[in-house]
């Protein structure tokens, strides 16, 4: 019982402290955006400033995403159960929740998903593919077959 309740007090910290840093990330993103509008004539320069804009924003998105796992992870530890592997209930390491306290899956059940989301995402992937293929080819219904080449 105080066990969850400090899990919930920890989470709530690493909630805020997430919160904290997207906040700050979007406000450097947005002190960034004006010396590039300003008069900079070099190309290399506005290069530099998109590409590190592009870095700022992929690292906001997946501290979302971290904010969102916090948030559920918050809601399991309300219901008693943090700690827990979702998938298979076996309980979770002390050292993975001190490393990943926002993880509400053990070792195992999350590389697996982890797995099921790369090979899902290839598969669709192929999938897209395959009908961008076929489309191409029944759009070229005369002409020579094999003909690969624009
Ligand atoms: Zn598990």
């Amino acid at each position: 019982m105080t066990d969850s309740t400090r899990s919930i007090e920890e989470l709530e910290e690493v909630r805020r402290r997430t919160l904290r840093e997207i906040a700050r990330l979007r406000e450097q993103l947005q002190a960034e955006i004006e010396p590039a509008s300003a008069d900079d004539d070099d190309m290399a320069d506005v290069a530099a400033d998109i590409y590190e804009r592009g870095k700022t924003i992929s690292l906001i998105s997946s501290l979302e995403d971290k904010l969102h796992s916090i948030e559920h992870a918050i809601a399991v530890a309300t219901s008693g159960q943090y700690g827990v592997c979702e998938v298979c209930g076996q309980p979770i390491p002390a050292e993975r929740l001190q490393i990943m306290p926002e993880t509400t899956l053990c070792v195992q059940c999350a590389s697996k998903l982890e797995q099921g989301i790369r090979r899902h995402r290839i598969m669709t992937a192929d999938r897209i593919n395959a009908r961008r293929i076929s489309e191409a080819e029944t759009e070229d219904t005369e002409g020579d077959d094999g003909e690969e080449e624009y």
